[in-house]
């Protein structure tokens, strides 16, 4: 079975239902499997086989579907790459994939599915061909491509469908970016595999969301906890038919969830998941939504924590088997041997587990930047600063923020006798993400480091 099967209950038993609202029109599902088709030959015809990779960098937008529903059907491995890369960092991301085509404008590819047949592309897949490479973040040390096949798709989709009871009555509002796994596996999956009606919007606009909310009426959203921040200055009236809001990719502060609460009756379920898994642990739709905690396993996963030296623990790292775990790193053997001890991925995260089974994150292994849902490696930004020539020694890490939980800052200690923080500011503007440029350049005579060499980071001043 392939994640085209798991579609079909929507594309063929709901085929004149209405399916998705996006910029103004409406689609049935019958229509979005013609399209979907349409582009699965245009794919063909360019000479696409099974196994080969299409790189996609496009906002949330119909031919974004189109072209994720047409890799599924072909075999064709889907790597998505966030709309915020720029050259640097997506040349890292196709160098290591090595797409057949990166597609960033689909305006020539729509025109030749246009002139292609309805009909299903007949090509038969097993259960554990890749469909997706999605990288985790990054462009050195850290960037690596995590293959997850339709098993994995499906595993984590028909246990979101169970667990949160995400049926065909349901009404989902997305504004979650479809190149990451939240909007992909959360949203998309979701969406296809219950068979509801979603309205996708191409991100999360704050000025406008709130009228988004009062004119579809959604009963279900998906949200990060910095979505969550801006939406407390929303009017009540914006959950008046909801029945599920669920946050997760960065933690949701316990005091935010009972402002939530407070302001409109909803209690926020929160879930953990990452790239290389989906999602993992989830509070109970029914049971005790425990605030501050990611929950408990979800059907089929097991959870362990373990200690330094490798013994179980109640609190250490997370470690996860599953039907939802990738099965490794894209042509990174190294990497995925490291990632995997007796069968078991080591998620990075550390987790603390209470007597009654509710898992708590409690911080990362690896120092890790989490800024409004977006994964920030630190070192990527270091690399980066330190081949500047005025800057000799650089160290970034995260500082608090009240609506995108943390932002990157950084500390120099200058080559000269000073640096100019408005021009390294905007030499990062323009080789990376906006979300990974740091906020404030500290100017420090020296990073404190330890014995060994290693910069201690909660020792930097204004940390
Ligand atoms: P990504 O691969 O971008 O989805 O990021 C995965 C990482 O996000 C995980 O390893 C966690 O560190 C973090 N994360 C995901 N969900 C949560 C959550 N509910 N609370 C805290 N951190 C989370």
């Amino acid at each position: 079975m392939t994640i085209t099967d798991l579609f079909d209950l929507s594309f063929l038993h709901r085929r004149h239902h209405e399916a998705l609202e996006f910029d103004g029109c409406t689609f049935t599902f019958g229509e979005l499997d013609a399209r979907a088709n349409r582009m699965a030959h245009a794919l063909l015809a360019r000479g696409f086989e099974s196994g080969d990779r299409l790189a996609i960098q496009l906002p949330n937008s119909l031919a974004l579907i189109d072209l994720y529903l047409a890799c599924t059907r072909t075999g064709v491995i889907f790597v998505p790459v966030n709309v915020l890369y720029k050259e640097r960092e997506v040349s890292h991301i196709l160098d290591d994939s090595t797409p057949r085509l990166f597609v960033t404008d689909a305006t020539e590819l729509q025109a030749e599915a246009e002139r292609q047949p309805v009909t299903r592309p007949s090509i038969t897949l097993d259960g554990d061909s890749p469909a997706g490479i999605i990288y985790t973040s990054g462009t050195t040390g850290t960037s690596k491509g995590a293959v997850l096949s339709h098993n994995n798709f499906i595993a984590n989709a028909t246990n979101l469908l169970t667990c949160w009871q995400i049926t065909a009555a349901d009404r989902l509002l997305l504004a979650l970016p479809l190149f990451h796994i939240h909007g992909l596996g959360n949203g998309l999956h979701c969406w296809l595999a219950s068979g509801c009606r979603m309205r996708l919007l191409e991100r999360f606009d704050y000025q406008t969301a709130a009228a988004e909310f009062l004119d579809f009426r959604p009963t279900l959203f998906f949200g990060v906890p910095a979505i969550y921040v801006r939406m407390l200055e929303f009017p009540p009236e914006i959950a008046s038919n909801m029945r599920l809001f669920v946050s997760g990719s960065a933690p949701l502060p316990p005091d935010i969830l009972k402002q939530f609460r407070d302001r409109f009756g909803h209690t926020i379920l929160e879930r953990y998941g990452m790239t290389e898994t989906f999602m993992n642990l989830s509070n109970p739709y029914a049971g005790e939504r425990r605030p501050g905690s990611v929950g408990l396993p979800l059907p089929g996963v097991s959870a362990r924590i373990v200690d330094d030296g490798g013994h179980e623990s109640d609190t250490g790292e997370l470690y996860l088997k599953g039907p939802n775990v990738f099965s490794g790193y894209w042509r990174r053997e190294d990497a995925t041997r490291a990632a995997f001890v007796d069968g078991w991925f080591r998620t990075g995260d550390l987790a603390a587990r209470s007597p009654d089974g509710y898992y708590t994150l409690c911080g990362r292994r690896s120092d890790l930047i989490i800024s409004g849902g977006f994964n920030i490696y630190p070192r990527e930004i270091e690399e980066f600063l330190m081949e500047q020539p005025e800057v000799a020694e650089a160290a970034v890490a995260g500082v608090p923020d009240r609506v995108r939980g943390e932002v990157p800052a950084a500390w120099i200690v200058p080559s000269g006798a000073s640096f100019d923080a408005g021009l390294l500011e905007s030499r990062c503007r323009d080789a990376l993400a906006s979300f990974k440029v740091p906020r404030v350049f500290h100017e420090v005579p020296a990073l404190p480091r330890n014995a060994l060499g290693k910069v201690q980071k909660h020792l930097l001043p204004n940390k």
